[in-house]
């Protein structure tokens, strides 16, 4: 299990000559790294027995094969002497300038792990010192790699060469070392894109942390090696001859390496046999066009029979991780299946090496760096969020299970970073920020345009969160063919809230309906809640409240029955006047308007079409040339920039005729879906209303209605508007304000 000597490690001729195209002074800045590194660590032994500073070049050969630049190779050589040596990084800095000074500062700072604090004899206590230093190791190692990436790229280098030395260490580190590396640095790894790392950190982890399995699978493998291999050869001949009758030349065929982890991992969540995982054959094709991956889909596709289902196009929808492939799974002639992986070279070296692709030699990739620019704001993102938790077990858990996974990170209006599984929806944002966002969560905006609530956030996304300030949850968003919500925490509040209509809530809720409809009558303090429930016939209060709350007694039954009342108590006052006083006829309500002049009856009045006012609205009238006098409603923005005042005059409205309509304009905004537009209507011809005129446009999903309603009153008008504002996908209705 363990090599004598350290293979990894080279000379520093070799180190060079691995380097491609390189320049005369990254050649002599490695070199003087190399000898200072030597010097530095003379006399030190690693566990090995063999000197500290092959662990420096091997660390240095995996940066070269990863192709990274001269500074990083450099820093990859003198990742240590900082720590372990006399050297300081000031010495450095003299040295080798600021940047290698930096990286190795880096470096040496995120080795510093705050030790362990004495354990209790309470296991919660060591678990949470053991977060805590999680935690600190995390946040670290975001602070630091949020100024320089490649210093994570020396420390995974470093990491990398450590468990392919683990085996010199006592076995209760390697236990530790090997977990480490599985919770952190292979998902960072991963998170980076760089997956020729990744791989080789779970595996040998897992060759620590579960050796049978690893033990079993790997010989497995080895007992296949040969069938393989042949399989493989078959497979490659047919293809490329197919490939050949087409023009595509050049192509690079190989059997996909088989990484052990991810076999156990298959294993265990598929919850298959050994056998029929390995019998799974995975090929990777590369080409040197886009034009022709796709050419080679087509003659995979062609050759052997898709497997529906298995086709995934990363290069149209790339992983958030940036990781761009075309997948398939075809049956091979003997009803195998055979995975395959199509890519271009660009593909494979971003697939293979991930952020660090940036930094490599091979110049005229200038494509990647908007990729690479993303990549590097999101972890800047990741910095900044971090000390801003509070709880050390939530950071790490979120850290861990999260933040490592395929996230998407969107942002508040205010800035804060929200993140979420991929696939969430603003449903699931308003609900991360709180539960009560969720549940009057009626619409969103994303970079300022409105968007369906089962839009798919990104990265990046700015969101916005409309409220309403009744309302809840509706049930289709528990519905899983919608992709209304996809966390636990939003399905699970969601249903909370669906439960929990019960009695209580149903009395809070009329109680706040009920105040709310006296108010708007003006007789709130006329008549105590009682007495309305009394009207309504009920005996008990809460009873009626209740019955308001889960939408049994509606806002206009109690509206007519109180009028109802106060038109019988007036008639019945005025009936007692009638004794004392002749009645007087002069009302000088104008029949047609509703609305009284004072002082100049007998005029020809005409309601504003500016602002359409409504009974019980403040107004005032202009008198027009020929035209009488026209109504308007005080607040109208063209009554304030008005100039010939003497033309004003003092307006009031009559008494109320049930006859008269208002036309008033009305704008709805909804997400549009079917049955919209008639669920609208129903709900104002419930209401005895007429609809004079529709306007719908529709735009990327969102509807706007303008409506012309013939409103009778302004309760009549809020009903409307508060039962339409209560429809599923209604983001606003309103009043159209004068303009
Ligand atoms: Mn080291």
């Amino acid at each position: 299990m363990v090599s004598p000597i350290d293979i990894y490690s080279r000379d520093l001729e070799s180190l060079l000559d691995s380097l491609q195209d390189i320049k005369p002074n990254e050649q002599d800045l490695i070199t003087r790294a190399y000898y200072r590194a030597e010097t530095a660590h003379e006399g030190q032994k690693r566990k090995s027995g063999e000197p500290y500073f092959t662990h420096c070049v091997a660390v240095a050969s995996i940066l070269a094969d990863m192709n990274m630049d001269a500074e990083t190779i450099a820093a990859g050589l003198l990742h240590d002497v900082a720590e372990d040596t006399d050297v300081s990084v000031d010495m450095l800095r003299e040295e080798f300038g600021t940047t290698i000074a930096l990286l190795v500062d880096g470096v040496t700072k995120l080795k510093n792990l705050p030790p362990i604090k004495n354990v209790s004899p309470s296991g919660d206590s060591r678990r949470t010192s053991t977060i805590n230093r999680e935690m600190e190791y995390i946040r670290k190692m975001l602070m630091t790699m949020g100024d320089d990436v490649r210093v994570v790229l020396v420390k995974l280098a470093d990491r990398l060469h450590n468990m392919r030395t683990l085996g010199y260490m006592p076995e209760h580190k390697q236990k530790s070392i090997a977990r480490e590396t599985m919770d952190i640095f292979a998902p960072l790894a991963n998170r980076l894109g760089i997956w020729q790392i990744k791989w080789e950190l779970e595996d040998l982890s897992f060759r620590y942390l579960n050796n049978d399995a690893y033990r079993a699978i790997a010989k497995a493998l080895d007992e296949r090696r040969a069938d393989r291999e042949n399989y493989v050869a078959n497979v490659r001949k047919k293809l490329i001859t197919e490939l050949d009758a087409n023009g595509i030349e050049n192509v690079n065929i190989t059997a996909r390496p088989k990484h052990i982890f991810s076999i156990y991992n298959k294993m265990t969540r598929k919850d298959l046999p050994l056998e029929q995982i390995y019998d799974i054959r995975g090929m990777r094709v590369i080409v040197n066009t886009l034009t022709e991956c796709y050419m080679v889909l087509g003659i995979v596709h062609n050759l052997w029979r898709p497997i529906p289902g298995e086709f995934d196009d990363y290069v149209a929808n790339p992983k958030d991780n940036f990781y761009r492939s075309l997948h398939t799974a075809v049956h091979d002639d003997a009803g195998k299946t055979v995975e395959v992986q199509i890519r271009t070279w660009e593909m494979h070296e971003d697939a293979e090496y991930g952020i660090a692709a940036h930094w490599r030699y091979k110049e005229g990739n200038r494509q990647h760096d908007k990729a690479f620019e993303q990549r590097v704001s999101y972890l800047r993102r990741l910095m900044e969020f971090g000390p801003e938790v509070n709880d050390a077990t939530q950071f790490v858990d979120t850290v861990k299970s999260e933040v490592f996974q395929d996230r998407v990170y969107s942002v508040t209006p205010n800035g804060d970073i929200i993140d979420l599984p991929v696939g969430a929806t603003p449903i699931d944002f308003a609900y991360h920020i709180h539960t009560d966002i969720g549940n009057r969560c009626r619409g969103a905006k994303i970079n300022g345009r409105l968007v369906p609530l089962n839009y798919k956030l990104n990265m990046g996304d700015q969101v916005e969160i409309l409220t309403s300030k009744r309302g809840g949850p509706s049930m289709d968003w528990l519905n899983p063919d919608l992709d209304y919500s996809v966390t636990t925490r939003a399905r699970s509040k969601i249903r909370h809230w669906l439960r929990k209509q019960n009695r209580s809530k149903h009395i809070a809720m009329g109680r706040d309906a009920l105040e709310r409809e006296l108010k708007r009558l003006g007789v709130i303090d006329k008549v105590t809640f009682e007495s309305v429930a009394h009207l309504l016939g009920f005996d008990k209060l809460d009873d009626f409240l209740a019955a308001i709350g889960a939408g049994d007694v509606t806002g206009s039954q109690i509206t007519n029955r109180v009028l109802e009342e106060e038109r019988r108590k007036k008639a019945e006052s005025v009936q007692e006047e009638d004794l004392l006083k002749p009645r007087s006829k002069s009302s000088g309500a104008n029949t047609t308007t509703g609305v009284s002049i004072m002082g100049a009856g007998g005029l020809l009045v005409n309601l504003a079409r500016c602002c359409s006012p409504m009974p019980g609205e403040e107004i005032i009238g202009y008198i027009t040339r020929g035209r009488g006098v026209t109504v308007h409603r005080t607040d109208c923005p063209n009554m304030q920039s008005l100039k010939d005042t003497e033309r004003l005059i003092d307006v009031s409205w009559g008494k109320a005729d049930e006859e008269q309509r208002y036309i008033v304009p009305v704008e709805v905004v909804a997400y549009d879906r079917e049955g919209l537009l008639r669920e609208i209507s129903t709900i104002i011809a419930d209401q005895k209303v007429n609809i004079s005129s529709v306007e719908v446009s529709t735009r990327q999903h969102i509807a706007t209605l303008h409506l012309l309603l013939e409103i009778a009153s302004n309760q009549q008008l809020t009903r409307i508007l508060s039962k339409i504002d209560c429809i599923p996908s209604v983001v606003e209705a309103r009043r159209r304000n004068p303009s």
